[in-house]
């Protein structure tokens, strides 16, 4: 997200050509300023309010679909805005836990102690994800902001989300020598719920004979392999599940698209470095190379860079992802708690889900350059002295269900105002749309 606080378009994109305002229509023009209350105002009639109906500039050709533009997938157009944090919604993960554990019983948590631990688990994890500090390897001056994505434990009808398996041919994890089965599926394949709309995680423990081995590493690993992961090394060390949030939040920021942050990860905020300080020490090399970023290996895998946050966002508002299947689908119907009001001069560069009716209030200007979803029977309200930029975009409903469109209100002396920059695409939201204008699916 971007804020300009001067005029839109840049220069060299003089809005003349397709700016619209409902109230441009000479009908309405004619009778501009009557009080009336009835016509074909929908609302506030009486009030002085008026508010009519946007519908899109189009034509009656069958018009080609505008292609959404790629830089709408750039992590760069999902950054939160520290000041509205709320123009882009927290994602919500739906997870579950796979406790595996041999016929005896005796290689992993049992039921009771299972669900208090992960339970537990999954809070600090939560919390870690409601903080964020700074990165240490970051260039001075990188932002801090907020991560906006959390997880929520996701059950069945009948179960509360924890699975118990007993299988002696798969409650280890084996991470070196011959018979390393951590890359393998077969323990999801057998028992995963719900694997395309739930992030299945697999607990595991690492095999007795491998412990004993001297050159085995038994210690807290993960893997994420596609919407699910599989974590090892928790039951044996004994450790309370606070030392195991980062663990969890570094395998699921894998399956979120974020690679190792000591490595080339696409992210111009994290450096490359050697990955071998653990803890930070007062002594060098720790004292100048440890880092605490959640995508490397160290003791506290709590900061992720701006980079970071908007590469997993672009993510969620990946239509096409197998990631988003696994958020929980909030901005399918309107929760008024989540209504939107932009009061500054604001772009939106990437897509949304918003939850809640969005409004361009008085002085307000939003740019819409990619897909905007709408909940059901939610709007678009630019009021006077508002003003919006259709830039390219896509609006619709991403659940497939209707949505009003856009409402241009205006008084005795201002009116909202709609400009159309490049042809935008109106799904969803046929209700109202003049008989002339139903023959195309989307224009404007
Ligand atoms: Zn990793």
């Amino acid at each position: 997200m971007q804020q300009n606080n001067g005029q839109w378009p840049a220069p060299g994109r003089i809005p003349t050509e397709g700016a619209f305002s409902a109230f441009s229509s000479p009908f309405i023009t004619r009778f501009w300023g009557a009080i009336t209350c009835f016509t074909l105002l929908l609302s506030h009639s009486c009030t002085g309010i008026r508010t009519e109906q946007y519908f899109p500039v189009t034509t009656l050709q069958a018009e080609k679909r505008p292609k959404i533009s790629p830089s709408c997938n750039d992590w760069r157009a999902y950054l939160p805005d520290v000041a509205h944090p709320e123009y882009l919604p927290v994602r919500h993960l739906r997870v579950n836990f796979h406790i595996l554990n041999s016929s005896d019983s005796s290689h992993n948590f049992r039921p009771p102690e299972a669900r208090t631990y992960f339970k537990r688990l999954l809070e600090v994890a939560n919390e870690r994800l409601d903080t964020n500090v700074r990165n240490w390897r970051s260039p001075e001056g990188t932002a801090v902001l907020p991560r906006r994505y959390r997880y929520s434990l996701t059950s069945q009808p009948g179960d509360d989300g924890f699975y118990f398996h007993f299988d002696d041919s798969l409650y280890y994890f084996i991470s070196q020598g011959k018979n390393q089965n951590n890359y393998r599926r077969t323990v999801i394949d057998r028992y995963a719920v719900g694997k395309d709309s739930i992030i299945n995680i697999f607990v595991l423990v690492h095999p007795d004979d491998s412990i004993k081995s001297p050159t085995y590493r038994a210690n807290s690993q993960g893997i994420a392999l596609g919407t699910s992961l599989k974590m090892a090394g928790i039951f044996e060390k004994k450790e309370p599940p606070e030392n195991f949030a980062g663990l969890l939040n570094h395998e699921i920021g894998h399956i979120l698209n974020l690679s190792h942050a000591w490595v080339e990860d696409g992210c111009p905020d994290t450096d490359n470095h050697p990955n071998k300080c653990w803890d930070w020490s007062p002594d060098p090399p720790c004292r100048d190379q440890a880092t605490n970023n959640m995508m490397d290996y160290n003791a506290y895998q709590i900061a992720l860079t701006p980079c970071q946050i908007g590469r997993l966002h672009a993510v969620f508002a990946n239509l096409k992802s197998p990631v988003r299947r696994c958020l929980m689908p909030v901005w399918c119907t309107r929760n008024p708690d989540k209504d939107l009001i932009i009061r500054d001069s604001v772009v939106w560069d990437g897509a949304r889900d918003l939850e809640g009716n969005l409004t361009v209030a008085p002085g307000g200007s939003l740019r819409l350059e990619c897909r905007l979803s709408l909940p059901a029977g939610g709007r678009i309200t630019v009021q006077a002295g508002g003003r919006l930029w259709l830039d390219g975009a896509r609006l619709h409903n991403a659940c497939d269900l209707e949505w009003q469109g856009i409402f241009v209100e205006g008084n005795k002396t201002r009116r909202g105002e709609v400009f159309t920059l490049k042809t935008a695409v109106f799904e969803n939201c046929p209700a109202g749309k003049p008989a002339k204008q139903q023959k195309t699916r989307g224009g404007g």
